[in-house]
């Protein structure tokens, strides 16, 4: 019998062979490990994905030997694997790809990549009469082991501390060793993002009524081997954190470890630092993850979860994969945030790995949100999930109101063209917030990056007779076009609806509005948060201190101060044109209209001072905006789900979507017609899984990073069945070497 191990290869997408495992590498080397294999005769690095024992004589060649163990320590856990085997069948994403997701490049390379520095030991102590004697003859050795001595903990410093603090020569500390009183190590430093932060401690909260229920809930599906994902459905400021906070607590008691998965946007220091206070004692037990540490950070924290010195990891969509070891809870907050969904191969989401791996960790998980997501929401509905609900702000503070103010009315005044940015209600309700010291939050949602035709008049937007989705201006062809079933129109010259000729493109972005605000508001202080502002590192941090601060009485964003952010003194919140993000041409538009109307009216009140929001809209009696008004949550997702169901969205069927794209427009065309005739050949006459093949069409983003985009869609109730169909397709075609073909499963962008 031969000793050997499957291994799959680095950067070759899916090559996975069996390697002999040399005897002296047979008591280290573990699943997980990683090694260093030949391929071709050219060396390459890969992962071990399984050990076992072949029977020589079945095989018909040699096994090659693997050559070295880069780190014999596993980089991934049991459960991990598993998981990666899940992402890899479901995400139709090579396991190779899935791994190398799942660990940082760093560990991936092997076991080195610390930063080290040197520190100096005193391993002799000297008495009063040593010391005297040196002294004589180096003052200033003498007065270094002195010091070394004072020190707290245990007498060891770093060594250009020491040189610095009693300025001393580094050749006179080498004379103390060799004189062996000290001795010059290295040590390991642990790049840590949070270090030098000190965090008081803040003690758990006494929990109202709600917040003790669904403590308990999540107490009882601990124990529960029947267990169902939980989802907690709470207004803003209800007080979910805590809940979280307290079931963590349960789980380092129990000697367990947990995940808290936050999408990025809100991984505002805050955040971090919530986490910290609440865990002070145990601090370095918890580990952060996420995009803006330095790799060399992002390293350390990790392997602190894989060591097992952190138990508690927070972190953004890729936290899902951190090797915590002995899981006893995953939490996912504001779970219907779409940045869980990733964008580049493994297109995996997030929030559905978090249910997978609880599954395969045998723990609780906790989808937390003020607008769960519709797919969750059915999924309680269904009974797949409990929901627990929490109705109250906390302390009784009361939801802000909403006022929605008709811009039609205001484009019938006059108020600039029909795309008035201020509306008269808005600019006095502004006057009199910042008459009494109060402060301001302007929310402009820019998403999309597509123009849909709008009527000022009627505030009707051109939508595909096919799928009641807008349509979308195409300014090569001057043509309106639906990107789900490629239904095509001429651009009308009126509205279809009133007849009104003033129809026209819509849209204006943040840069505007400040330019307009500092015209109107002279002597206000006005800050900008978007991407293009906030480009240097920690602006976001200042922008947002100096307005905690009341340092700025205007705050003007986007999407990036939506989220999670607490300032008691913001009374009134502006939304400027809650539309825009009801154009664009994805079915999803209106729930994420209605989600993030919530989430900027929830800035609103959290003070003493109770709050008023303002939404500007040219469509005031569209559902995402009537329903988000009236804080109902629950009578938005009937409708918005008697309208998936009519016109068979997700959550009803599954969709996957396949694009193909070139910088040669008619070869990415002909390969997707292509794709398009050989998934419709593979279906069954029958068609018994129902899995429906739309039409090749352009991409909305037809021509991106001068490479030219098609897209088919495919819906089906059974994921399964609908990716063993285009698994089974793709398999054999081959494309032409400038095209290039990409799989999304359950996508979240239609682009
Ligand atoms: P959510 O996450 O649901 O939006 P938070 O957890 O951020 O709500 O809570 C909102 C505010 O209420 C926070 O300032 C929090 O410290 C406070 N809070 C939460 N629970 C309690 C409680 N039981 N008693 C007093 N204050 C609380
Ligand atoms: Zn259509």
């Amino acid at each position: 019998m031969q000793a050997a191990a499957y291994i799959v290869i680095d950067g070759s997408s899916d090559l996975e062979f069996d390697y002999a495992i040399p005897d002296d590498m047979k008591e280290s080397i573990a699943v997980g490990s990683r090694v260093e294999v030949k391929l071709r005769n050219r060396p390459a690095t890969g992962t071990v994905l399984d050990i076992k024992e072949i029977d020589e004589l079945e095989l018909s060649f040699k096994l090659k030997p693997i050559q070295r163990l880069l780190s014999a320590k596993p980089v991934l856990t049991a459960p991990l694997l598993k998981l990666a085997h899940w992402v890899s069948d479901y995400y139709l994403s090579p396991l190779e790809t899935v791994i190398r997701s799942m660990i940082p490049q760093a560990a991936r390379d092997g076991e080195g990549g610390e930063k080290i520095r040197k520190v100096v030991r005193l391993i002799k102590t000297p008495s009063e009469e040593d010391l005297k004697k040196l002294k004589r003859r180096a003052r200033k050795q003498a007065d270094a082991l002195d010091y070394l001595m004072t020190q707290k903990a245990e007498p060891l410093m770093a060594l250009s501390e020491l040189v610095n603090a009693m300025s001393i020569s580094r050749p006179s500390i080498k004379a103390l060793e060799e004189r062996g009183w000290v001795q010059i190590e290295d040590q390991v430093v642990h790049r840590d993002p949070y270090a030098g932060e000190e965090f008081l401690p803040s003690p758990p909260l006494t929990l109202n009524p709600e917040q003790q229920v669904a403590l308990d809930a999540v107490l009882v599906a601990k124990k529960n081997p029947q267990r169902k994902p939980i989802l907690l459905s709470g207004v803003t400021g209800s007080g979910k954190t805590e809940v979280y906070l307290q079931a963590i607590q349960h789980c380092i008691d129990q000697g367990k470890g947990a995940i808290v998965l936050v999408p990025e946007i809100s991984l505002t220091p805050q955040t971090a630092e919530r986490f910290k206070r609440r865990f002070a004692a145990i601090q370095d037990q918890v580990a952060i993850l996420h995009s803006h540490l330095s790799a060399g950070e992002r390293l350390d924290e990790w392997r602190k979860v894989l060591a097992r010195k952190a138990r508690i990891v927070i972190g953004a969509r890729s936290a899902v994969f951190a090797p915590v070891d002995n899981l006893g809870l995953i939490i996912v907050d504001e779970e219907h945030e779409n940045s869980y969904k990733q964008e580049s191969p493994p297109r995996y989401h997030a929030r559905d790995l978090a249910v997978v791996r609880s599954h395969i960790e045998d723990c609780p998980v906790v989808l937390g949100s003020a607008t769960p997501s519709l797919e969750s929401w059915n999924n309680a509905l269904l009974g797949k999930y409990d929901v627990v609900k929490m109705k109250l702000r906390v302390d009784d503070r009361s939801l802000p109101l909403i006022r929605v103010l008709d811009m039609r009315m205001e484009a019938r005044r006059g108020g600039g063209g029909g795309q008035a940015i201020l509306s008269l209600k808005l600019r006095q309700a502004i006057e009199a917030r910042l008459e009494k010291d109060e402060q301001i939050i302007l929310f402009l949602n820019r998403r999309g990056f597509s123009r849909s035709l709008l009527c000022p008049e009627c505030g009707k937007v051109v939508e595909c007779r096919h799928c009641s989705l807008p349509m979308t201006f195409h300014r090569k062809e001057e043509r309106l076009t639906c990107h789900v079933c490629g239904f095509a129109r001429i651009v009308p010259k009126r509205c279809p609806d009133c007849k009104a000729r003033a129809i026209s493109l819509v849209g204006f972005g943040t840069e505007k509005v400040e330019e307009v605000l500092r015209k109107v508001f002279t002597t206000a202080r006005i800050a900008r948060v978007d991407t293009d502002t906030m480009k240097r590192k920690n602006q976001l941090k200042d922008t947002l201190s100096a307005f905690k601060a009341r340092k700025t009485d205007i705050l003007i964003g986007t999407q990036m101060i939506a989220k999670g952010l607490h300032f008691p003194n913001v009374t009134l919140v502006g939304i400027l044109n809650a539309d825009i993000g009801l154009h664009v041409p994805d079915f999803r538009a209106g729930e994420r209209t209605f989600q993030l109307l919530t989430q900027v009216a929830g800035r609103a009140g959290r003070g003493e001072q109770s709050g008023e929001v303002v939404v500007q809209t040219f469509t005031p009696h569209h559902p995402s905006i009537a329903y988000a008004r009236h804080h109902d949550f629950e009578g938005y997702a009937e409708q918005e789900l008697e309208f998936r169901k009519q016109f068979n969205f997700p959550p009803y069927p599954h969709m996957a979507m396949l694009t193909v794209r070139s910088t040669h427009m008619a070869r990415a065309e002909f390969s997707l017609k292509t794709l398009h005739l050989r998934l419709t050949k593979a279906l069954p006459a029958d068609n018994p899984d129902q899995i429906i093949i739309s039409d090749p069409v352009p991409s909305p983003l037809v021509k991106s990073h001068d490479q030219f985009r098609f897209q088919i869609t495919l819906r089906a109730n059974k994921a399964r069945k609908m990716t063993s169909l285009i698994r089974g397709v793709m398999k054999k075609m081959s494309f032409p070497s400038d095209v290039i073909a990409t799989v999304d499963v359950d996508p979240y962008s239609l682009g």
